[in-house]
């Protein structure tokens, strides 16, 4: 073929033999995609090649799935890696109500209409003992539907220091706008102090924003206003204090980790009202979890947009699970802080079963992981890895190919246990004792 006049009739490639196995619409689309490609480019395969573009194409496509993956990179909530995993039992639990009618909006007492958040609503009270509650579908969402329902045409105080940029283009003042506020910045972005806020309130400021900086630390000349002191300068100035905290915890957390960041039912108490993800340190469902006073939670109720924002019920019904969960004290079902807690010797061991199983060379180290999903980012955990010799960049792609994601530290590829669970060790031997070479 040397002309465009010749590539061949969509039609003449689709009824080739070779193709016949594909639904027509999924090869129709990959056989115009792969002509209009090549007239682009100005390339005239034969139709022999076509065909075997197309193939490749069809190929590549259904291949081109979520795929379970062996994070062994330390980060126990990676956002790129799904954040926090379900629990293989809740799981369980959650299937009987998503694979049938469920009373997601419906009142068995009186057979009509109920509220979705009711299954979930007085768990979340008795947990964080908390006046009222809410959920919506992430956090980016609460703090966008707490704003509006609260300050929609005033004004917010913000620091200057907490004007941050969570990651995915959610960036505060941005928010802020958005959500039909006016921000109000204050102190600088090394130090604020109580007294800039009290000289920023203005007739027109309701609420007190502070932010958790999730993703960086401040180190060295700084200072930071706490929520504690925010809420009693809220409540003199009859304002609103409120508290985007992005990864909260409950229940239990490695103690180095817990210095310095109260949980959730304790900072619940020094604030109006409060926000956190619920994949994140939570460990749950895609969420955004709202706590606060009866009268600010009704407010957000009644926006319209709540209705945009709300929580799908396949997350609803998960997080249910997990709420079960952790009014029982049942850590074990919640795998983010399962694997935060494992203890050291306990990694060490998973690292040494799968040393010795392994036909290929390696070295038992000790290292450090990092929380991740913007929490405590100062902040790392004991663990050990598994070093490998050799080009690490080339290994750590031939890995990633066969569903091992590692890291590269010390110019050595490590696999590190700390977040690699124990039924997935037999898996992971298998694959890597499958593999011919390792780079
Ligand atoms: C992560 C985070 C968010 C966004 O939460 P999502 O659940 O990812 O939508 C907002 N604010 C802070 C402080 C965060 O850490």
């Amino acid at each position: 073929m040397n002309n465009l006049q010749n590539f061949p009739q969509i039609q003449t490639l689709l009824d080739d033999t070779r193709l016949q196995n594909y639904p027509h619409l999924v090869k129709a689309y990959f056989a115009k995609k792969v002509v209009k490609d090549c007239k682009k480019n100005k390339e005239f395969p034969t139709k022999h090649d076509l065909i075997l573009k197309i193939s490749n194409a069809l190929n590549a496509f259904y291949k081109k799935n979520f795929k379970p993956l062996i994070n062994a990179t330390g980060v126990v909530i990676h956002t790129n890696l799904g954040r926090s995993i379900f629990d293989k039992e809740s799981f369980k639990a959650c299937e009987k109500a998503l694979c049938s009618y469920t009373n997601l909006e419906f009142d068995l007492n009186n057979g009509k209409r109920g509220s979705r958040y009711d299954n979930v609503l007085e768990k979340l009270k008795i947990l964080f003992e908390c006046e009222d509650a809410l959920i919506v579908n992430n956090n980016a969402a609460a703090v966008f539907l707490v704003l509006n329902s609260l300050a929609y045409g005033k004004e917010v105080l913000s620091s200057r220091g907490e004007l941050v940029e969570i990651g995915g283009n959610f960036r505060i003042p941005e928010v802020i706008k958005a959500a039909g506020v006016k921000l109000n910045e204050l102190g600088t972005s090394n130090k604020t102090h109580l007294k800039d806020y009290e000289n920023a309130i203005t007739k027109e400021t309701t609420l007190i924003l502070k932010t958790h900086k999730s993703n960086f630390t401040l180190k060295g000349f700084c200072e930071e206003v706490s929520i504690k002191d925010l809420g009693i300068l809220a409540k003199k100035k009859r304002l609103i204090s409120y508290y985007d905290l992005g990864s909260g915890w409950c229940g239990k957390l490695p103690c180095n980790l817990s210095l310095n960041e109260p949980e959730i039912k304790k900072l619940i108490k020094q604030c109006d009202i409060l926000s956190f993800s619920g994949d994140k340190l939570f460990g749950s469902a895609q969420a955004g979890i709202i706590l606060g006073k009866k009268r600010l939670i009704e407010k957000l109720r009644k926006n319209q947009l709540l209705r945009m924002l709300r929580i799908d019920k396949l997350s609803l019904i998960f997080l249910n699970e997990s709420l079960k969960a952790y009014l029982q004290k049942d850590y074990d079902k919640i795998p983010t802080l399962k694997l935060l807690n494992d203890d050291l010797a306990h990694i060490k061991q998973k690292a040494l079963k799968v040393q010795k199983a392994l036909k290929f060379k390696s070295l038992l180290k000790p290292s450090k992981s990092l929380v991740g999903g913007g929490s405590l980012p100062d902040k790392t955990l004991e663990s050990f890895v598994l070093a490998f010799e050799g080009n690490a960049l080339k290994m750590q792609e031939n890995f990633r190919k066969k569903g091992i994601i590692a890291r590269v530290e010390n110019k050595n590829l490590v696999l590190d246990f700390r977040s690699i669970r124990e039924e997935e060790l037999d898996t992971l031997i298998s694959i890597i004792n499958e593999m011919e070479n390792l780079c």
